[in-house]
């Protein structure tokens, strides 16, 4: 597994409007180093806990991105440091992620996470219940949040017309959110195995894991 190689090609296939979130997720310290090393300063994890024990050691000028399953006693250990959280996906953990970003005097970068794939297992919010949130007092009154963008999973599939339908959704969403939130900016859409599709279809950042860093041993 040559990341150095992977990384490059990976770099040059992207337009350059669209950031990279090298996912490191199970991967050592030296493995991530290796990206480092490269000029690469994006990486995203999707375990609190992981991406905390990363921080502590790795270099500081890294932009860590949360991109998994945010539990909301959780958020505490991130705040002080994380950099943007992909997986937004209810009132109540804004409004965590809110305090706690006030109590480090700082303002934390959110993505709503919606549900575009037909899997029910995948977290994410509803078109409706996006607008729901969005719409209320206490949205508005979030000082220490921004939202700035939406992140989404297409469907684990082989079909392209699909994975192709629910990021186009997706987009559709991001362009009507825009209208009411101005800081949108972001859409995370599209990882090794679709990221290709994805920025066809909108996205301006990817995530990409195995691709660059070879499979994972466990999930
Ligand atoms: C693991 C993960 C990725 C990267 O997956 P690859 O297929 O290895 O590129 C992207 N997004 C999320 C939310 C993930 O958990």
């Amino acid at each position: 597994m040559n990341i150095k190689k992977n990384l490059e090609e990976i770099k040059n296939s992207l337009p350059e409007k669209v950031t990279l979130v090298a996912v490191s997720k199970t991967k050592s310290e030296e493995e991530i180093m290796k990206v480092y090393q490269e000029g690469h300063r994006i990486f995203g994890e999707n375990k609190i806990q992981e991406m905390v024990a990363k921080w502590e050691v790795l270099p500081k000028d890294i932009q860590w991105h949360m991109i998994g399953h945010v539990q909301r006693n959780k958020v505490k250990y991130m705040a002080e440091f994380v950099d943007l959280i992909h997986g937004v996906d209810s009132l109540k953990l804004l409004k965590e992620i809110n305090k706690r970003a006030g109590l480090c005097n700082r303002l934390i970068h959110c993505l709503f996470q919606m549900h575009i794939a037909e899997e029910d297992t995948k977290f994410g919010l509803s078109k409706e219940e996006l607008f729901d949130i969005v719409e209320t007092k206490e949205f508005s009154e979030l000082r220490n949040i921004r939202i700035t963008g939406l992140m989404g999973m297409a469907t684990f599939t082989k079909n392209e017309t699909q994975i192709r339908k629910e990021f186009k959704f997706l987009y559709s969403i991001f362009k009507k959110v825009k209208e009411k939130l101005p800081t949108v900016e972001v859409l995370s859409m599209g990882m090794s195995g679709d990221y290709i599709l994805a920025i066809e279809e909108g996205s301006n950042m990817v995530r990409i894991g195995s691709s660059i860093f070879g499979e994972r041993n466990y999930q």
